[in-house]
């Protein structure tokens, strides 16, 4: 355990950047495991509680979240989703996922709630958070003692020691580059227009629209709010789109004869999405660990990002209050083993998602055969009851 000295601040387990869900997650199980530890966040508070990604928890994660106590918020004010859609030329397929496969069902519950509430619950439980604070660099991990060096909002370097990290600043953070990985990675090449409006969802279920104009997605969020997606041009400057265009291309390509027309309302965020994966190997070095999206890129696809980081998080923190508490890191050094099969196979369904949903990319000579093959995936899933058991698995598994 460090002492104070200095620029430098007490620390048990050690000190984490990032303040999502990986992070928060983490923090709460070491928290109320008795093991202390620090979160380093580079945003403000109110930036991460109303950063909106997220909406779709995996029953694991659910179940991950109640037994550490972390339910409360969701399930006052989450709701269960068991039905998505698929809208193509070929007509519509309607699957209720609670009827196939294992049964299992999603809970939707907005990220930023999640994030608020994790927040919340971790200060209760005397956790700390510095907001406003960047990890600048990360030094020592192959020594007892690794240390993580940041910057707080006035411009003073704090220096945090602990007997591990965890780096859970997401793909864009530093802790990855401290992992001397071999990273397996695909851009797909497609972009997303990321949209969230403030208008009701237009049916209960998640819509993916299969259309030769491009991919569109309708994915209810709460009563209130919706989000949608739109491929786009890579280049595509989103403030670009008028409210108006962004209204009537969602319709050309989630219409279906029969169906109600999407609610409209204003958009109230709006980003872009480049489909990009990554998966890492190993996701530790020395006393560094890494997890949620600093281990692995994933596309919304199949909304597995949020899903690993909240799992990722809970396997490490039994690997770490064993090793904290008990001076055993047997659980610790099994880390990388038991977590990574995992992403690839949430990487595996998301890449089956992307090939499923978008039209092929470019020009390239073998366009129309992969259009071939897109079409007999959707026949598969509409006529195939073991299809679509397959995808029920997957689509809410991890
Ligand atoms: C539009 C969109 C929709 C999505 N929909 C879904 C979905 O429905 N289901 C699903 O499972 N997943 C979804 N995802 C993915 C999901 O949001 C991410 O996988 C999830 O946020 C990963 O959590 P994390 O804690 O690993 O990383 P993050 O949430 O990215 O958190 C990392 C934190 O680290 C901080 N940080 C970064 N660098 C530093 C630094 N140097 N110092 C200090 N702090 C730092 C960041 O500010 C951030 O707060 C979606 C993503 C997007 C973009």
């Amino acid at each position: 355990m460090a002492r104070a000295s200095g620029d430098e601040r007490p620390d048990c387990c050690g000190a984490r950047p990032g303040a999502g869900p990986a992070g928060l997650v983490l923090a709460n199980i070491l928290q109320a495991a008795g093991v202390e530890s620090i979160v380093l966040e580079r945003r403000g508070r109110v930036q991460v509680e109303q950063r909106a990604r997220a909406g779709f928890l995996a029953p694991d994660s659910v179940a991950i979240l109640r037994e550490h106590g972390l339910a409360a918020g969701l399930d006052a004010r989450g709701h269960t989703h068991d039905r998505c859609e698929f809208r193509s030329a070929a007509g519509r397929i309607d699957l209720r996922y609670s009827e196939l496969g294992g049964g299992r069902i999603h809970t939707v519950y907005p990220q930023q709630a999640l994030v608020t509430d994790l927040i919340a619950e971790y200060l209760s439980r005397g956790g700390t958070v510095h907001f406003d604070t960047a990890v600048e660099r990360i030094e020592g991990v192959h020594g007892d003692r690794p240390a993580v060096v940041a910057r707080d909002g006035e411009g003073r370097e704090l220096r945090f020691t602990g007997d591990y990290l965890a780096g859970c600043d997401g793909a864009r953070g530093i802790s990855r580059t401290v992992v001397p990985a071999r990273v397996a990675s695909c851009d797909h090449g497609i972009t997303w227009l990321a949209l969230l409006a403030q208008a009701p969802p237009a049916a209960e279920s998640v819509i993916y629209g299969v259309h030769a104009r491009g991919f569109a997605g309708h994915m209810p969020r709460t009563a209130e709010v919706t989000r949608y997606y739109l491929q786009c041009d890579p280049s595509t400057d989103p403030e670009q789109w008028s409210e108006q265009q962004i209204w009537s291309e969602l319709a050309r390509r989630l219409d279906a004869p029969g169906t109600p027309a999407l609610i409209t309302g204003p958009i109230i965020e709006r980003g872009l999405v480049r489909l990009r994966s990554q998966i890492l190997d190993p996701i530790q070095a020395g006393r560094l660990f890494l997890v949620g999206d600093a281990v692995t890129s994933i596309s919304p696809s199949a909304a597995k990002g949020a899903n690993l980081a909240i799992t990722g998080a809970e396997l490490l923190a039994h690997g770490l209050i064993d090793a904290v508490r008990r001076g055993d890191e047997t659980a610790l050094q099994r880390y990388s083993r038991q977590h990574l099969p995992r992403i690839r196979r949430a990487q595996e369904f998301s890449h089956w998602m992307i090939d499923l949903l978008h039209p092929p990319v470019g020009t390239g000579p073998d366009n129309a055969y992969r259009s071939e093959l897109q079409q007999a995936r959707l026949h598969n899933l509409a006529v195939s009851t073991a299809h679509q058991d397959v995808f029920a698995d997957n689509y809410v598994g991890i």
